[in-house]
């Protein structure tokens, strides 16, 4: 007997771009899949018309692309859309709802929305949690046929076992067990005619051979139902886990404005992909290492076994760790092209790449230094967006300092820092911070950065001259009213 081939789907509805939450579920689906050298599916779960956006399945593939995730079967694979797409597989869903009603499996509900929301609210009342109370359970087939024949509009409701539990074995929680009662009969068609989102997935998944389904745990209570639901069809269920979900540090659900980016603003802000895939592969557990890893790596550690059950929270500065090793990870093509593209001429770009690098948080920050050490015509020192205590720095200086460093390199046969070294000290009669601080500050407008020695040495001398007299002429005129 050969095991049947793991396959596993990322199956997002394209109401809007992806964030940290369900991009760590399509990267554990991936990974998990990946693992097994199994099939990887994407599946646009769009049958709800009036949430899916116009560019909706454009930005779900461009932001999977931009993580370097790939998937098997789905948009551009080359299938059918009736392979990927809920909305081209109404026929398919409507065949299982019939199969439902006829095998009395499930029953057309003809409850008003007026009568629905004034059980809710009865049971609120009484602090019960909403369920559905059968009210239509119990209609005569031929009463409810002659009641849609003269145009009652319904939708239809799946018919859960009378009482007693539904058990699974969750691949991430262990086992999971639910009262019947709790769950009641849940809608798995829409009175207008498209399939419910709980029928739709799981028809979906066993149609299409997914055998393993990582998501997150506000599903957890779908799942009893989706099974109830298959079975009733006598389709197989896959195996079904579920993480906790990406949350704030504060355990608040997590949310655009603090800080749950969605995948284009992170591209925008200079996170690079592969600090985004360590850090969600590690978000909630499951790989042991501290190591950047490509996805091949990641997906050879993964074990679902790993996965916590727990909320997990985002946290920037984790992000941030990671996205510091993928700068140090960066590759010297990566590097010269950024360069290349930032305007640093070609023979600057190997020298000026190795002194940039460590100081890099983004390669967008490539652009800044190129400005900062090799365009003469850049003026790095504004007074009005530079910190008050660098300014201060400045006017401590004196006037007399700049230009009395500016004039000793002029001296310097070389820009050697063991030869300029002592000659600032002597022409400046200053060292260490003192010396040091301010002239970093003068150069490149920030007080970090490259070590002193490596500026001096790498900047054209005509840009390093201008650039103390500038700050010459800043401590002359002091603080501007408006900095
Ligand atoms: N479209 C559903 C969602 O985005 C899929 C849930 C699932 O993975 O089963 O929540």
């Amino acid at each position: 007997m050969t095991a049947t081939p793991v396959k596993t789907r990322f199956a997002p509805s394209p109401t809007g771009r992806l964030h940290l939450g369900n991009l760590r579920t399509a990267l554990l689906n991936c990974l998990l899949a990946r693992h097994h050298g199994g099939g990887f599916l994407l599946r646009v779960e769009d049958s709800d018309l009036a949430r899916n956006k116009a560019d909706g399945v454009a930005n779900l593939q461009a932001d999977l692309r931009w993580l370097g995730l790939t998937w098997d079967e789905g948009p551009g694979s080359g299938q059918p859309a009736s392979d990927w797409q809920q909305s081209a597989r109404g026929a398919i869903h409507d065949q299982a709802v019939d199969q439902l009603l006829d095998n009395g499996l499930a029953y057309p509900c003809f409850c008003s929305a007026e009568r629905l929301q004034s059980l809710r609210a009865e049971q609120k009342k009484a602090g019960l949690p909403p369920r559905y109370d059968g009210h239509c359970a119990g209609i005569p087939a031929d009463v409810a046929a002659a009641r849609l024949a003269a145009g009652e509009s319904a939708s239809i409701r799946l018919r859960m076992p009378g009482d007693g539990t539904i058990g699974f074995d969750d691949l991430v929680r262990g086992r999971q067990t639910f009262s019947v009662e709790a769950l009641s009969d849940p809608v798995i068609r829409r009175a207008d005619g498209s399939a419910a989102f709980l029928l739709a997935n799981a028809v979906d998944d066993a149609q299409m051979g997914i055998t393993h389904v990582i998501r997150g745990e506000d599903h957890l209570s779908n799942t009893p139902r989706q099974i109830v639901l298959l079975e009733s069809l006598g389709l197989e269920a896959p195996g079904y886990g579920h993480v906790g979900l990406v949350v704030n540090t504060d355990g608040t659900p997590l949310s655009k404005r603090t800080g749950a980016a969605g995948v284009d603003e992170l591209a925008r802000q200079g996170y690079r992909p592969e600090a985004v895939i360590n850090y969600l592969a590690r978000l909630g557990g499951s790989i042991p290492t501290d190591e950047l890893h490509s996805l091949e790596a990641l997906a050879a550690m993964f074990t679902v076994r790993g996965l916590n059950r727990g909320p997990a929270r985002f946290d920037r500065a984790q992000l941030d760790h990671w996205q510091t090793k993928a700068m140090a990870h960066l590759t010297t093509d990566e590097l010269g092209d950024a360069a290349a593209s930032a305007g640093v001429p070609a023979d600057l770009q190997v020298s000026f790449t190795a002194l940039v690098h460590p100081n890099l948080k983004t390669l967008a920050d490539v652009d800044d230094w190129a400005r900062r050490l090799c365009d003469s015509g850049a003026e790095v020192l504004d007074p009005a967006a530079t910190p008050a205590e660098d300014l201060a720095l400045i006017i401590e200086a004196s006037p007399a300092f700049f230009l009395a460093a500016r004039d000793a390199l002029d001296a310097c046969s070389t820009s050697d820092w063991a030869t300029v070294r002592p000659a600032l000290e002597a022409a400046t009669g200053t060292r260490g911070g003192r010396l040091m601080k301010p002239l970093r500050l003068a150069l490149t407008g920030l007080g970090y950065g490259p070590t002193i020695g490596e500026i001096i040495e790498f900047m054209p001398a005509a840009t390093r001259r201008a650039r103390l007299a500038h700050a010459a002429e800043l401590a002359t005129t002091g603080v501007p009213p408006n900095a």
